[in-house]
């Protein structure tokens, strides 16, 4: 791992001056959407609170900095879920507010990070009860850094007694670069595809070069965009049923379909701003948006979330499915009136 953030200068400077003033805060929760890198910012901060250098950055060549860019540092605990995402109680966070009373191994702080906590759905909140304990009245060593999609996850009394970083999108040339210095061997072709599906979301763009499910995904959500322009039910059909019997797969690009449908709908009202569109695929959108009306667009827009909705509520997947495609090539039809 680097020990390098892209993009979100605000939060980084910020970072740094807490760092500098030595005001680092001992309660931090990180919040945007998947794939922006809370995690990564929260090893960030880890590294830069530890760093002996203590420049407000992590230098990335002291011990401190090497061993939690290797994820050896002791001092450095990333607390872990089960394989659901949910943390067990009594397995993870009861042994942390137990082990937060022992000093650090070598540091100033002992650093515990507890990614995903919304993905802790049945825990969430009995998780964070058990912290504030550690977060209103923290033993002088320890740092808590939490992390979550969205900070509704989080409680009035934790978030007033902590700090509170939104991490965002980077810009497209930044995502390029991120891609150019870890990718080194990949051409130019594949990382400018990479950029152009991911756009500024650095997991996705990483996602999409490792052809991981976001690859085949984003490819399922573009073709149904292109069967909706070229008013081909059967092409639409033939897009959606290629996720049938993989329900992440079919949920996945459900959710980048709505992603593109959003932005068309953007672009219909005319505030298309290069930086409020987000979808995998920008140009897609773009002529949707000549093809339908507005509401059209929210119409297929609302489809797309029902049948995320349907997935997550475990309804049956092909009936799910074709259903879909029928609602999308209806709205099509009547081209959007
Ligand atoms: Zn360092």
């Amino acid at each position: 791992m680097q020990l390098k953030v892209y993009g979100n200068e605000e939060t980084v400077g910020l970072v740094r001056r807490m760092i500098q003033k030595d005001r680092e805060q001992r309660s931090v929760m990180i919040h945007g959407d998947k794939g922006l890198g809370k995690k990564h910012l929260a090893s960030y901060i880890a590294a830069g609170y530890l760093c002996s250098r203590h420049s407000g950055e992590p230098c990335g060549e002291c011990k401190s900095c090497r061993m939690i860019m290797h994820g050896t540092h002791p001092d450095v605990i990333y607390v872990k879920a089960n394989p659901n995402g949910n943390y067990i109680i009594d397995e993870s966070i009861r042994p942390i507010v137990a082990d937060a009373a022992v000093m650090p191994n070598e540091s100033r702080y002992k650093v515990y990070i507890i990614p995903d906590l919304d993905r802790s759905v049945s825990t969430a909140v009995a998780v964070q009860n058990i912290l504030l304990k550690l977060i209103e009245e923290p033993p002088e060593h320890v740092v808590v850094i939490m992390t979550a999609r969205s900070k509704e996850v989080f409680l009035p009394t934790v978030i007033s007694r902590t700090l509170s970083l939104g991490v965002s999108c980077v810009s497209e040339q930044e995502s390029t670069q991120y891609l150019k210095e870890n990718y080194p061997q990949a051409d130019d072709a594949d990382i400018a595809a990479a950029v152009s599906a991911g756009r500024g979301n650095i997991g996705r763009c990483k996602a999409y070069m490792q052809k991981e499910s976001f690859f085949d995904a984003a490819a399922i959500a573009r073709e149904i965009c292109e069967g909706l322009l070229t008013a081909n039910e059967y092409s639409v059909l033939k897009a959606v049923f290629a996720a049938d019997g993989k329900k992440q797969l079919a949920r996945e690009s459900a959710e980048l379909f709505a992603e593109i449908a959003r932005d068309a709908a953007v672009c219909c009202v005319g505030s298309a701003e290069p930086e409020m569109s987000v979808s995998c695929y920008e140009q897609g959108a773009h002529k949707l948006s000549t093809v339908l009306t507005p509401s059209g667009c929210e119409r297929i827009y609302e489809t797309a979330i029902d049948c995320v909705g349907r997935i997550d509520a475990n309804c049956n997947l092909p009936l799910t499915l074709s259903g879909f495609a029928a609602k999308l090539s209806q709205v099509v039809k009547q081209k959007g009136k």
